[in-house]
């Protein structure tokens, strides 16, 4: 008998949003008159930008005619992408070269794919809360996994601890599931330790679309030294709506390098490109004719017109937060607003009293962490209706 990867019996179930999903169910099929509002799950619900649709649909009609008909494409993606993606962080004050730049079918994948490149034995650094694939793709690898406390006390912007090692460090800002964001100094602070310790960050910014506020950076690479030891991460599924179409895009600097034990030089871009070249057939032609309509000057204003939907949601919810004195991190540059549950409650209990008193249903944010315990995560995406409607609603608990 093959001997299977037993790392996979350390990783924990996922029981997170199919939990949820049963006690929502359970008490909708007892209480069928009973209007359920959703500010859970992280998924858009809003339908794609014109542009992009159009864009989509001359690409089918390409694939339809011979001459314009695409098979395999570059596992890096297409130039034209690459190019727009470019454009875009210069935009932003960020210089890349074009072969820096990956195309994927989401951030979801590369986050997890990308521990391929690192030795077992590395020692990752994960915050807790934490979006949970970090931890999942590193347990499957069998590595030693040590937890940073986000928390109150820090805004749940946890720092660098100088007296503690870690090869490989996750950052994500604005964070899933907390909202909070680290401005440039922070993440400054963040690179020296980096670069002290040899170690390599993995910069989540699927979120970076959310930042409203101009100074936050929205890009590790805005941080002086960030080449040489971070890789980013990012992702259309927020930018664009995208979540169900699938396509993003990671960057892997080539000045990140490291020595070999025989002491030959190894390049993580090289490594990156072999990996994917070998691994990953590329994202489909149509996608990435979609995905390029978002970096056009329309596209852009498209996808900012939706995410400011999304932005005076949050505001409604941090609204009411003020206006009833809850302590809450996030909603301005983010679509999460994170709060701590009610009278020391835990989160569970807490979800079963929004849904059962107020028909509301969120995530309790024991699912991301042991320091999530006590708090709660709601979304901005819904409509604005239901978001009002579960505000009132939810006026009512404090
Ligand atoms: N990273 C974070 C922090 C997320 O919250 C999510 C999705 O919720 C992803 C990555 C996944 O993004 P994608 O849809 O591009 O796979």
């Amino acid at each position: 008998m093959a001997k299977f990867n037993e790392n996979y019996l350390n990783v924990k179930e996922s029981y997170l949003f199919s939990e949820i999903a049963k006690r929502v169910n359970a008490y909708t099929a007892a209480n069928p008159d009973k209007k359920v509002i959703r500010l859970g799950i992280g998924d858009v619900t809003l339908p794609l930008a014109d542009d992009v649709i159009k864009s989509l649909h001359s690409a089918v009609d390409e694939m339809g005619k011979a001459e314009t008909f695409k098979g395999y494409g570059p596992e890096q993606g297409y130039d034209f992408l690459r190019r727009a993606i470019q454009d875009y962080y210069k935009r932003n004050g960020v210089t890349l070269d074009l072969d820096e730049i990956f195309v994927s079918d989401g951030a979801k994948s590369d986050t997890g794919n990308i521990t391929d490149l690192f030795s077992v034995d590395n020692v990752v650094m994960v915050p807790d809360p934490v979006y949970p694939v970090y931890v999942d793709t590193n347990t499957m690898n069998g590595r030693k996994i040590i937890y940073l406390d986000a928390n109150a006390d820090n805004n749940f912007l946890p720092m660098p601890d100088k007296s503690v090692h870690a090869d490989i460090i996750y950052i994500c800002s604005p964070n899933n599931p907390t909202g909070a964001v680290y401005n440039k100094e922070q993440l400054k602070e963040w690179v020296d330790y980096a670069l002290e310790n040899d170690s390599v960050i993995l910069f989540d910014s699927a979120y970076e679309s959310f930042i409203s506020e101009e100074e936050l950076p929205r890009s590790i690479f805005a941080v002086e030294g960030a080449k040489k030891c971070a890789v980013e991460f990012c992702s259309l599924s927020k930018t664009a709506g995208f979540t169900g179409t699938r396509c993003g895009y990671t960057i892997v600097p080539k000045a990140l390098v490291s020595k070999a034990r025989d002491g030959r030089e190894m390049s993580l871009n090289k490594m990156w490109n072999r990996r994917q070249t070998t691994k990953f057939n590329g994202v489909p032609y149509i996608v990435q004719k979609g995905a390029e309509a978002v970096f056009s000057v329309e596209g852009m204003k498209q996808a900012k017109a939706m995410i400011n939907i999304y932005r005076e949601n949050a505001k409604i919810i941090a609204d009411t937060m003020k206006k009833k004195n809850v302590k809450f991190f996030g909603g301005v540059n983010s679509p999460y607003i994170w709060f701590e549950c009610p009278n020391n409650m835990n989160s569970w209990d807490f979800f079963d009293l929004m849904l059962n008193k107020i028909n509301v249903v969120g995530t309790p944010g024991a699912g991301f962490g042991k320091n999530g315990e006590n708090y709660f995560r709601l979304t901005a995406f819904n409509n604005k209706e239901n978001t009002v409607e579960a505000m009132r609603r939810f006026e009512i608990l404090f």
